[in-house]
C-alpha cells in the first residue's frame, strides 16, 4: 500500500476505488492476552482522547481507528471482554494520542466568528442575529454569513454552517474542477460533492468524481493538487508508477503535496467534525 494511499472496492463491488483517505491511521493488531486496567494519565497532557467502543459482529480483531477532527473509535469483536480491551487501549495509549493529536483541529470546538475558505479566496464574516423560526437557516450578504439560528444553541448552528457549507462546494467545486479538467484532458462523468470525515476524495471505475467539501479550507496549490489526483484516476485505476507519471506531468512535485494533504486535515475548523453524529 504506497504511504498515505488506500484501496478500496466499494459496495456494489463495481470495481477498484481509489479513497484519498486518512485510514492509514488504522491500526489492526491481534488482540492482547494482558488484562489491565486503562492506566491513569501521568500529566493533563496524557490523557486519552474520548474513544468510542463499538462491538462488532465480524470484527475478528480488535482495531483502533482515528479519523479526521481526532474522533477514535475502537471496533471490538463479538467476545472480547472488558478487560481485553483496556488492555489493547493501554498498550496504544501513546499511539492513540499521538495520532489523534496530529489529525485534531488546531482551533477548539466554538462557533465561528470568520470563516476562511483560502480555495476560493474568499473569508465570511458571521452575524447571529438568533432564531426566527425561517425556513431558511442561512443567507450570504456580500462577505457576511447570517445564521438564523438560536445562538445558544451551537450544535444547530454548526449543522447549518455544514449545509452552507456544501452548498459553498457544489456552487464553487465544478468551475475549479472544469479547470483542471481542461489542462489535463481529463473529464469525470459525474462530480458529487459532500461532507466526509475520512476522504478528501474519491474516482470510482465509472468515472464519478467525489470531492469533500473540506476542500474549500485548502490552500489553492493543495486543492489543484487533490483535483489532480482523482483526475488523473480517470486514466489509471491505480496507484502504479504510470499513474505517478501521469500526475507529475501535471505537478513535479506531486509527492511532497500528497504528504501535505495529509496533514491539512488540521486546518479543518473544529465545527465541521464538531457535532456530526
Ligand atoms: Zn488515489
Amino acid at each position: 500500500m504506497p504511504e498515505g494511499l488506500m484501496r478500496l472496492f466499494d459496495s456494489r463491488n463495481i470495481g477498484f476505488r481509489c479513497a484519498r483517505s486518512v485510514m492509514r491511521w488504522t491500526k489492526r493488531l491481534v488482540q492482547t492476552q494482558l488484562p489491565l486496567a486503562l492506566e491513569a494519565p501521568q500529566a493533563a497532557t496524557d490523557a486519552l482522547p474520548y474513544l468510542q467502543v463499538r462491538r462488532h459482529p465480524r470484527a475478528r480483531r480488535l482495531s483502533i481507528r482515528v479519523h479526521a477532527g481526532g474522533r477514535v473509535v475502537v471496533v471490538v469483536p463479538r467476545r472480547s471482554s472488558a478487560r481485553s480491551v483496556e488492555a489493547f487501549i493501554n498498550e496504544h495509549r501513546d499511539w492513540i494520542i499521538r495520532t489523534s493529536r496530529k489529525l485534531s483541529p488546531i482551533e477548539p470546538l466554538a462557533l465561528p466568528s470568520h470563516i476562511e475558505l483560502p480555495a476560493i479566496g474568499r473569508s465570511f464574516a458571521l452575524d447571529y442575529p438568533g432564531s426566527h423560526e425561517r425556513r431558511v437557516r442561512w443567507a450570504e450578504r456580500g462577505d457576511t454569513l447570517v445564521l438564523h439560528t438560536s445562538a445558544e444553541d451551537a450544535p444547530a448552528s454548526m449543522a447549518v454552517l455544514r449545509d452552507w457549507l456544501l452548498a459553498q462546494a457544489r456552487r464553487q467545486g465544478p468551475a475549479q474542477v472544469a479547470a483542471i479538467a481542461a489542462e489535463t484532458g481529463l473529464e469525470p462523468s459525474r462530480l458529487q460533492f459532500r461532507l466526509q470525515r475520512t476522504r478528501w476524495g474519491s474516482c470510482s471505475s465509472r468515472g464519478t468524481v467525489s470531492l469533500n467539501a473540506c476542500m474549500l479550507f485548502l490552500e489553492g496549490r493543495l486543492l489543484r493538487y487533490l483535483l489532480l489526483h482523482e483526475l488523473c484516476h480517470l486514466r489509471h485505476m491505480n496507484h502504479s508508477k504510470r499513474y505517478w507519471d501521469l500526475v507529475a506531468r501535471f505537478e513535479p512535485d506531486c509527492r511532497a503535496l500528497d504528504r501535505e494533504l495529509d496533514d491539512a486535515w488540521r486546518r479543518v475548523p473544529a465545527w465541521v467534525f464538531g457535532h456530526l453524529a
